[in-house]
């Protein structure tokens, strides 16, 4: 039986600044994955450093808190067969740099650090991070048949 998962995604304040939620909700919707939970909201300073704790030691992280800071997010939990992979790629690698055209990163984020989206690694960062921001009654399961 195929594996039905969830995962957290965030539109960066890059893209949502640049007027690309739409065009982002429309990949996710078209690649079949479904949006069971979605919310627009400005990330205060803590909630950053709460999210992005695993990365506190590394240089780049005060700078990632601020640029998460900088204006509001787009955030949604996806479901569907290996959502948390498919959702990877199609974002494409880290680096919008290095993203190949065709996913989001490279058609729509700018460099390492404002690289348009955020998405879960594995099962359990996805339920830390879809908990972080969804309570449950902010998530309704998918109605439609899954693809
Ligand atoms: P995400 O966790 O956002 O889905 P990812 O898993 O591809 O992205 P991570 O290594 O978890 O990448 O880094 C988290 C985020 O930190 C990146 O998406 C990017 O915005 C930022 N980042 C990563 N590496 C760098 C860097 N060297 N310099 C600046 N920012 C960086
Ligand atoms: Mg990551």
């Amino acid at each position: 039986m195929a594996d039905t998962q969830r995962t957290f995604s965030i539109i960066k304040p890059d893209a949502v600044a640049k007027g690309a939620t739409g065009e982002i909700l429309k990949r996710i919707e078209e690649s079949g994955l479904r949006i069971i939970a979605l919310k627009r909201v400005q990330l205060s300073a803590q909630q950053a450093e709460g999210f992005y704790a695993v990365h506190k030691a590394r240089p780049f992280y005060s700078e990632l808190v601020q640029f998460m800071t900088s204006g509001p997010v787009v955030m949604a939990v996806l479901e569907g067969e290996n959502a948390i992979a498919r959702w990877r790629e199609l974002m494409g690698p880290t680096n919008s740099n290095e993203a190949p055209a065709g996913t989001i990163r490279g058609d729509l984020g700018t460099d390492i650090e404002q690289n348009a989206v955020h998405g879960s690694d594995a099962p359990e960062t996805a339920r830390v991070e879809i908990a972080y921001f969804f309570n449950a009654t902010e998530i309704q399961a998918a109605v439609e048949a899954l693809p």
